[in-house]
């Protein structure tokens, strides 16, 4: 194969964040390196909740991307890539630049599923991509109406709480029960707290379409109105379904511990795109697989031993409750409070404040 670069970052999720805060500090592998970028900045989702409640302002909430690249000495392309090729390693842009890798390395999440549409009055505003949401937040606060979170999942409640006190009514709608999944513990404040801060809840509902600006399940009308934020469960997306790469049942490319792809060992899938056994997709484990992935190019674009990615058996959850607090549920136990509050935006501006000190 003749590539043009030895590995190529696709995506500037949390694990690639992590990989070039560490060739800020050691150096980075010898070779032709360069990461794929669909925009100009890469967002922390930690701190989003915060961001549209007004207690962050975006630059605090997002890395400059050609600064950090320059840094971490590798070239940075813009562009949304929309195709991969497994079998020549290479990956299409949607301006039909075409790129090739000896190792190629994916970290670029995933989208939410879509709405079956007939007819649009609502405006509907997913919560991926980040700067999407952001600037659909800012312009609908010009004329606050009332709004709908739709997914009961972490993100979805997080954001409910921070955005409660910011519009007349909010509800917020969930397929099954809230924060299904979690702790019982966990779910039992952040009903309380949505409850305590007005948040209308309607759990149980599995919202499948938009008529006008009525959301339907089946013909029945869950909710209308005009302002409305996807917060569903993550979907792969439909540019690496396309390919011929090992999946798991829903269409996640399928990986080893070593973070390469079952089917394709000169590609690496971490984070959301990823699949793998005993890893729970969200931006904890995105962020742990960074350290290993760092290594494991080192090593593969060095011709040396992989190592395996252990995920922990008990990740950190901590929700921000929307009012300087957070919940936090660790190994079954269940705490809220200020103090935790503090501790998560001291973590989150930690990650990101790391990353930018170039
Ligand atoms: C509001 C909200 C709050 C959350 N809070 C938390 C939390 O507190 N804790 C937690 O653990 N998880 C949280 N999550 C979940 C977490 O955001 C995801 O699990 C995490 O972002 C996954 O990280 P990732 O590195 O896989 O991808 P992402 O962080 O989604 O990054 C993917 C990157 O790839 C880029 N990209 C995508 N498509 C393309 C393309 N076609 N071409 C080029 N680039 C592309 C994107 O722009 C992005 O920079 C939250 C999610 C939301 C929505």
């Amino acid at each position: 194969m003749n590539a043009e670069y030895d590995l190529l970052l696709a995506g500037s999720g949390h694990a690639h964040l992590g990989v070039l805060r560490q060739w800020l500090s050691i150096p980075r592998p010898h070779g032709r390196i360069a990461l794929i970028s669909d925009g100009g900045a890469a967002w922390y989702s930690g701190m989003l909740p915060g961001l549209l409640a007004g207690r962050y302002r975006p630059d605090q909430c997002r890395v400059p991307l050609p600064a950090l690249c320059a840094c971490a000495g590798i070239e940075l392309i813009q562009g949304e890539i929309v195709g991969i090729d497994p079998d020549s390693n290479s990956l299409s842009l949607a301006d039909g630049r075409v790129y090739s890798a000896k190792w190629l390395s994916l970290n670029v999440g995933s989208t939410l599923e879509a709405l079956q549409v007939e007819t649009c009055d609502l405006e509907m505003v997913p919560v991926k991509p980040f700067v999407g949401l952001v600037r659909a937040w800012y312009a609908w606060q010009q004329t606050p109406q009332p709004l709908a979170i739709l997914g009961g999942g972490a993100a979805g409640v997080e954001l409910a709480l921070a955005l409660t006190t910011k519009v007349s009514e909010l509800t917020l709608i969930s397929s099954g029960k809230i924060l299904a999944g979690h702790p019982p513990g966990l779910r039992t404040k952040a009903i309380r707290s949505l409850v305590s801060a007005n948040a209308k809840l309607i759990e149980g509902s599995l919202v499948d379409s938009v008529h006008g600006d009525a959301l339907l399940s089946g013909s029945k009308i869950v909710w209308r109105g005009k302002q409305l934020i996807l917060a569903t469960g993550a979907v792969p997306l439909p540019w690496l379904r396309e390919g011929v790469l090992a999946y798991d049942k829903r269409g996640f490319i399928a990986i080893s511990p070593t973070l390469q792809s079952l089917s394709h060992q000169s590609i690496f899938a971490v984070g959301d795109c990823a699949s793998l056994p005993d890893c729970p997709r969200n931006g904890v484990y995105a962020v742990r697989q960074g350290s290993i992935l760092a290594k494991n190019l080192a090593a593969a674009l060095e011709k040396k031993q992989l190592s395996n990615f252990v995920p922990q058996r008990h990740a950190l959850a901590l929700l921000a409750d929307g009012k300087g607090g957070a919940m936090m549920s660790w190994a079954g136990i269940t705490v809220q409070g200020r103090l935790f509050g503090r501790w998560k935006d001291r973590l989150d501006q930690s990650f990101i404040n790391k990353i930018k000190k170039i």
